[in-house]
């Protein structure tokens, strides 16, 4: 279809240029050149490049060439229209006008668009900007959102800037250089010197000690979340390195060859194997060679190892990680490619976590691909169990004290008209589809009153059903 084509081709450039502009959501930007240029065939469209209804503002795009003119009309607040001859920037193609869009918003006038997620919000804060004048701007553009469902490049990003949910502790750190200006493939897995808890690792980084990391793994396993994802940490002494890896402090000993516990090694193997799967990577790589890997550019499916000791007199990580990397890379592409078949687990690539109950995350002791280790790390922690994928405790043996809702798997019936469904439990996060029939859903995980749906498609309110 043709708008569906156009749809695409916008939607690529719109992700290439948006975090440029700590632009954080695509939708809006979408449904705007499908709403200004008639899906491509209007007549600025056809004749300028200009899919987004650009006026021409001095020394605003240089990625423009020129100036093109031609009648327009603006809706006055009394609902009528005055048209007149106007200025309209003229691009040589697709990609220069949507680089231009973002230069042409790049301004004082419209930097309460800088880092909103939500597709509405954006619209509303446009409309108020005076982007437009049309009195129905922003109802016209979130029809288009919800006609096409642009929503699911937002999810795509959603799913690629998040962070992992194995953290089970975050304490954010002020030292780092905002968003990245390369996306992620890289994993640079440091030894932090020293057996430190994961609260021990997040309280090395304040203000002022120009250090950080993405995450730090505790000697137990646990994982903090210091630095976000989508940011750049100051972890390698490389700032070409960090702003395109996701950094881990890791627990160690403190002097040759600075060993971790098994606890440690395979909460990184598991983080490494998230980080990748969210990332869109299905491989990981280890050339244990700086210049063949500095010098490599990897395909979109891999993300790469590198090591703090290539860009600094270091040694981190000590010999005990440095020599089990190759390993590191083996395992989580075994996990990423499903090489490895876990008894008794359902959810593929799911992970055993090992927490006080399915709830309190926050006492999460570590999660572990293999049912032994996660087993072993419940043992040492009295009054912790086992919880596979689904939330269900597993070991030690359930009881009938197990609260009900640990296992999370029961069906309800959609009791309103409408309703929608949301990227996370809450309505502060976007709208992502909508349930029209009334229907009997599975939900799989609860939060806040907000059941998580089997098909992935996102979280409702658990207000509008009835249990069945
Ligand atoms: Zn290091």
């Amino acid at each position: 279809m043709v708008e569906e084509k156009f749809i695409n081709e916008i939607a690529t450039l719109v992700k290439k240029y948006a975090s440029q502009y700590e632009i954080n959501v695509y939708s809006p930007i979408i449904a705007q050149a499908c709403l200004e240029s008639a899906y491509g065939t209007s007549e600025l469209a056809r004749n300028a490049q200009n899919y987004f209804g650009l006026k021409y503002r001095k020394n605003r795009c240089p990625s423009a060439i020129g100036i093109y003119r031609k009648v327009g009309s603006e809706q006055n607040p009394d609902r009528t229209y005055t048209n007149s001859y106007m200025e309209w920037l003229r691009f040589p193609d697709m990609d220069a006008c949507v680089k231009g869009y973002f230069d042409f918003t790049n301004t004082p006038a419209y930097k309460n668009l800088k880092n909103v997620t939500d597709p509405y919000k954006y619209l509303c804060n446009i409309k108020a900007d005076c982007y437009a004048t049309s009195l129905n701007y922003v109802d016209n553009l979130m029809n288009i959102i919800r006609k096409w469902n642009l929503t699911k490049f937002d999810i795509e990003r959603d799913d690629k800037m998040s962070n992992s949910p194995l953290v089970s502790y975050t304490k954010l750190s002020p030292n780092h250089s905002g968003q990245r200006t390369h996306s992620i493939d890289r994993i640079t897995p440091h030894c932090v010197v020293g057996q430190l808890t994961a609260e021990g690792i997040a309280a090395c980084f304040p203000a002022g000690r120009e250090a950080s990391c993405n995450y730090g793994i505790g000697k137990d396993g646990k994982i903090a979340l210091i630095v976000e994802e989508k940011n750049c940490s100051w972890c390698s002494s490389s700032n070409a390195n960090d702003q395109r890896a996701v950094t881990i402090e890791c627990a160690s000993d403190t002097t040759h060859p600075y060993a971790m516990t098994d606890a440690v090694y395979e909460s990184l193997i598991n983080l490494c194997t998230d980080i990748c799967r969210r990332n869109g990577k299905n491989t990981l790589l280890w050339f244990a060679d700086k210049n063949k890997t500095l010098a490599y550019t990897p395909k979109s499916n891999e993300m790469v190892l590198t090591v703090h000791r290539w860009f600094a007199n270091k040694a981190c990580p000590g010999d005990w990680l440095y020599n089990r990397l190759g390993d590191v890379a083996k395992r989580v592409t075994n996990n990423l490619q499903g090489n490895t078949q876990k008894p008794s687990n359902t959810a593929s690539g799911a992970l055993y976590r090992v927490r006080k109950s399915w709830q309190d995350a926050q006492s999460q002791k570590g999660a572990f691909s293999s049912l032994a280790n996660a087993k072993k790390c419940a043992n040492e922690n009295p009054g912790y169990s086992v919880f596979d994928g689904n939330g269900t405790a597993v070991y030690p043996a359930s009881s009938s004290s197990t609260p009900s809702n640990s296992s999370m798997l029961y069906k309800v019936k959609v009791t309103v008209d409408a309703l929608n469904i949301r990227s996370r439990a809450g309505t502060n996060h976007p709208i992502v589809g909508c349930i029209r029939d009334k229907g009997i859903y599975t939900i799989v995980s609860e939060q806040n009153g907000w059941g998580k749906l089997k098909s992935g498609a996102g979280w409702i309110s658990l207000a509008y059903t009835q249990r069945v």
